[in-house]
């Protein structure tokens, strides 16, 4: 389940507290929070990246050898399903 932005807003809170009560305590309120929103930024790419490579992994696993063509047999439509699943995924990492 993703993340609510509740949920988002209280992990920034939490990471620009730890910085302000760190090594890095010197840093301004504004400087923290900008921090902060860089931390959550890796966090979200890696997020991406986990789930496309599920997507890609689930793609495998329903695709066939078979590429009869037909478009119609299971080896067609599972073939189809598997792009689909493919094409997530690219979608995902190109954001
Ligand atoms: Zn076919």
């Amino acid at each position: 389940m993703p993340p609510t932005p509740r949920d988002l807003q209280a992990l920034r809170n939490d990471i620009a507290e730890a910085i302000r009560r760190s090594d890095f305590r010197e840093w301004s309120l504004r400087r923290s929070y900008t921090a902060a929103d860089e931390v959550l930024g890796v966090v979200a790419a890696d997020r991406a990246t986990t789930r496309a490579a599920a997507l890609h992994e689930a793609a495998d696993v329903i695709g066939s050898e078979d590429d009869c063509g037909c478009g119609g047999c299971d080896a067609c439509v599972l073939n189809k399903r598997a792009a689909d699943l493919r094409r997530m995924a690219d979608e995902i990492t190109a954001n």
